[in-house]
């Protein structure tokens, strides 16, 4: 049974650089479900000798090597003559591989062009791996003490190939997924979980894990297949201790939970937006079906805007500025009232890089929420640079004070 693995990426343009690596990071995370320890990715450029060397170098310890890219027709595609001169093969034209290739360009009605013959050229001893979505076939053989997986670069090839020949193989050499949960959270840092949860006793056979993805951080549970009924325990341990901060579980999301709760009681929301421009709305319409909570926005960048669009008294703004918790709540209770909603939420701060000042800094940003019977406003400051962040972040925050006020109030 397949346990270890190591995941190869081909080409310049992965070690100049120019393209991101998503491949082996694809790849990862499914081998990971499935059970298998990658014990390393590494990259090779267009480069023989460097690519056979390192798929050399990378067989020696796995059961299972995956490469991606370098299959394609060009001279700087070397793949398949690397895994030659690692087996000590010569290369030899597959009559097979040929008519895959011929009969991918009948498909695609375009004439196959004699380099496209090179691609037919597979390494002696090497299985053939038939691409459904491309020119470029794979190939699969036994090199140092792995099973060795060669497939093309272009991500949705690699993932129809993985599906086809990889996935099912390993589940013939009855790799046993995984069992994971994840509980999710949104402004509470990782060090403030990891002290939470830092005395949390784990039963046999469950891991725990952290992934930060701003402003959301993740707690995994991990468990071997047999681990069901440890993983559930050490679960209720670990939303015991989350409590009100644990926004949603596995695959929902922010937004889909702010969704359930006002459609709970028959709510609907509008958002007045100054410094995020439309984030959170974005965000709020992630989610299919929203528009039965979610009745629109209003972007009101410029003071011209909140005062004649919305409504907020110009007198108000110059005693306090936009960027207020008085401007906030008048804003949330404006588009409140204009949308016919039953909750407001509005944003309004200074996302820099320039603008702040030491009374309002970079990063400060207030937020209004308008309910049915109050209004209430606060204050954060971020403490993280960036225009893109501090936008995304006070995003995110809007929906999830919102979130904690829905919960707050059962209805
Ligand atoms: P092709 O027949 O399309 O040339 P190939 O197997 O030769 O296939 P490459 O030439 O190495 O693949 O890469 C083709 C394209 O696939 C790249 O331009 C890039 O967009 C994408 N790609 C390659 N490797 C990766 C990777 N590791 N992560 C993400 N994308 C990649
Ligand atoms: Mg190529």
């Amino acid at each position: 049974m397949a346990k270890t693995a190591r995941i190869v990426a081909q080409g310049d343009e992965i070690t100049t650089g120019a393209t991101l690596d998503t491949n082996s990071a694809w790849l990862a995370e499914r081998l990971f479900d499935r059970g298998i320890r990658v014990l390393g990715t590494a990259s090779a450029p267009d480069d023989l000798d460097l690519l056979a060397r390192l798929l050399l170098d990378s067989s020696r310890d796995c059961d299972l090597l995956i490469s991606t890219g370098g299959l394609g027709p060009t001279t700087d595609d070397v793949t398949t003559e690397a895994v030659g001169k690692a087996l000590g093969v010569p290369l030899e034209e597959r009559a097979e591989a040929l008519e895959q290739i011929r009969a991918r360009f009948r498909v695609i009605g375009r004439p196959m062009t004699p380099s496209n013959r090179k691609q037919a050229l597979l390494p002696r001893g090497t299985a053939l791996l038939e691409n459904p979505a491309g020119t470029a076939p794979g190939f699969a053989v036994d090199l140092g003490r792995a099973r060795a997986f060669f497939f093309p670069g272009p991500p949705h090839e690699l993932h129809v190939m993985a599906d086809r020949h990889l996935f099912p193989w390993l589940q013939e050499q009855g790799s046993a997924p995984l069992l994971r949960r994840r509980f999710h959270v949104c402004g509470v840092g990782e060090s403030v979980l990891q002290d939470r949860l830092a005395d949390l006793a784990l039963p046999a056979g469950v891991r725990l894990g952290y992934k930060t993805w701003l402003p959301f951080n993740s707690i995994l549970l991990y468990g071997e297949t047999d681990a069901a009924e440890p993983l559930a325990r050490a679960a209720i341990e670990v939303r015991a201790r989350l409590g009100e901060d644990l926004l949603g579980e596995d695959d929902e999301t922010l937004p889909q939970v702010v969704g359930r709760l006002l459609l709970a009681r028959g709510w609907t929301m509008a958002l007045a937006e100054s410094c995020t421009a439309g984030g959170a709305a974005a965000l709020a319409t992630e989610v299919p079906g929203s528009s039965a909570w979610f009745k629109g926005g209003v972007v009101a960048y410029s003071n011209d805007v909140k005062t004649g669009l919305l409504g907020v008294p110009a007198t108000l703004l110059a005693e306090h500025g936009a960027v207020s918790e008085e401007c906030a709540g008048a804003m949330a209770e404006a588009v409140r009232r204009a949308a016919a909603a039953d909750v407001g939420v509005s944003i309004t701060g200074i996302a820099g890089p320039d603008g702040g000042s030491p009374q309002k800094p970079v990063g400060l940003v207030c937020f209004g929420l308008a309910l049915p019977h109050a209004t209430s406003t606060r204050t954060v400051r971020f403490g993280i640079r960036g225009r893109d962040r501090v936008r995304s972040m006070a995003a995110a925050t809007a929906l999830e004070w919102l979130r904690r006020k829905l919960v707050a109030r059962s209805p």
